[in-house]
């Protein structure tokens, strides 16, 4: 696998508890990171031993020894990062929400697909060794035909989080970008086409939010096959789970939208029910990461790759829309234009 060089956009959280790790564990090396002020880029510079610092993203694109970016900065700067570092003939790997609305999202596909920049988006859970023992499941008939989906993933967000995600609309703030979109990027692999949406939210914590903190959805799949989602900032002991219930069994995972290599698999039917071995265990990011290097040395597709971050993202907007309109919405995945 070819040892990257990235540079970083976004002293984020995220890059620091995670993907700065996954990196360094997988070899890569990290060239430098840009954040919005000089002095967290500097203060993170030293703090994770990053030998170069800036707050100009574009300072970070001119460098030559930076082979490709992950974009970590708000929601609400993936987009233009993302056709920069296109521009500039750098790979993206981008957090998602892939961007705010789906125009953006398709522009950033189009954009790196003409530079012939791999571009990923860096949605976690399909990467989990539970998830494909489930869509291996799945693929291969062992629940029949699919009828509903149940995902759990209503979590308490940690403090240190309860920033732009909860105060910022304009940032993309809100439940459907930061975790709807996670699920959709899950349920979509299993289903395929989604159709439409319908949602409530409600606000339930703690802080001065100026978003719903709390949301349950269901979406409508194409062969009306129906998913159902609780996603939430504000419950702690709930535990995670998805289950995926089919004419000829049912399976049921528990702890697995998680962003940890852990929980567990249940396939029940006609033969009882048996907990299924799930090998590897990898650390999830460390799979995104080595995919997305593989897709560079043009061995293979991203993890999850920008078309698959635009699906997940239309899905999100779409229970965005209905819990704040109160409609069903449908799910609009194509650019206006293509079939
Ligand atoms: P943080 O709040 O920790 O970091 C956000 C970054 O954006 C900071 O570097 C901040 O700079 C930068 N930023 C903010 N405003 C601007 C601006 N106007 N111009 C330039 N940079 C700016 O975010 P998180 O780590 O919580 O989330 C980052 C991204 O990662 C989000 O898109 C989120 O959805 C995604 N994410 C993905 C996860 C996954 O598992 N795949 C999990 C968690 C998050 P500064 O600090 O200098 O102001």
């Amino acid at each position: 696998m070819r040892r990257l060089r990235w540079g970083l956009s976004g002293a984020s959280d995220i890059a620091a508890t995670r993907i700065i790790p996954a990196m360094r564990r997988l070899g890569h090396q990290i060239t430098g990171v840009s954040s919005a002020t000089d002095v967290h880029a500097a203060e993170y510079a030293q703090q994770h031993d990053i030998p170069y610092h800036t707050s100009s993203f574009d300072l970070l694109l001119a460098r030559e020894d930076v082979d490709a970016v992950y974009v970590s900065t708000i929601n609400r700067l993936h987009c233009s990062q993302t056709l920069g570092a296109a521009a500039a003939g750098k790979h993206v790997l981008c957090e998602k929400p892939v961007a705010l609305n789906l125009m953006d999202a398709w522009s950033m596909v189009r954009a790196c697909e003409a530079a012939g920049v791999v571009f990923g988006v860096n949605h976690h859970l399909p990467c989990a060794d539970t998830h494909r023992e489930i869509r291996r499941l799945v693929a291969g008939g062992a629940v029949g035909q699919p009828l509903g989906v149940r995902v759990f993933h209503a979590v308490q967000l940690p403090e240190r989080l309860a920033t732009w995600r909860l105060t910022d609309p304009a940032a993309g703030a809100g439940v459907p970008l930061d975790i709807t979109v996670h699920d959709a990027a899950v349920i979509n692999r299993l289903l395929g086409q989604p159709v439409d949406a319908a949602a409530l939210g409600a606000r339930q914590g703690h802080w001065d939010a100026a978003v719903d903190d709390a949301i349950m959805s269901v979406i409508r799949y194409q062969g009306n096959v129906l998913a159902q989602t609780h996603d939430a900032f504000t419950v702690q002991y709930a535990g995670t789970g998805l289950e995926v219930h089919g004419t000829e069994g049912s399976i049921v995972a528990k702890d697995v939208m998680t962003q940890d290599p852990i929980g567990s698999v249940l396939l029940r039917d006609s033969g009882g029910e048996r907990d299924l071995d799930i090998p590897g265990r990898r650390d999830l990011y460390e799979v995104a990461l080595e995919a997305f290097a593989h897709a560079v040395e043009e061995a293979g597709e991203p993890a999850v790759t920008g078309t698959d971050g635009v699906r997940a993202l239309a899905v999100a907007l779409a229970v965005q829309e209905a819990a704040s309109s109160g409609l069903r919405v449908p799910v609009v995945t194509e650019p206006a234009g293509r079939s």
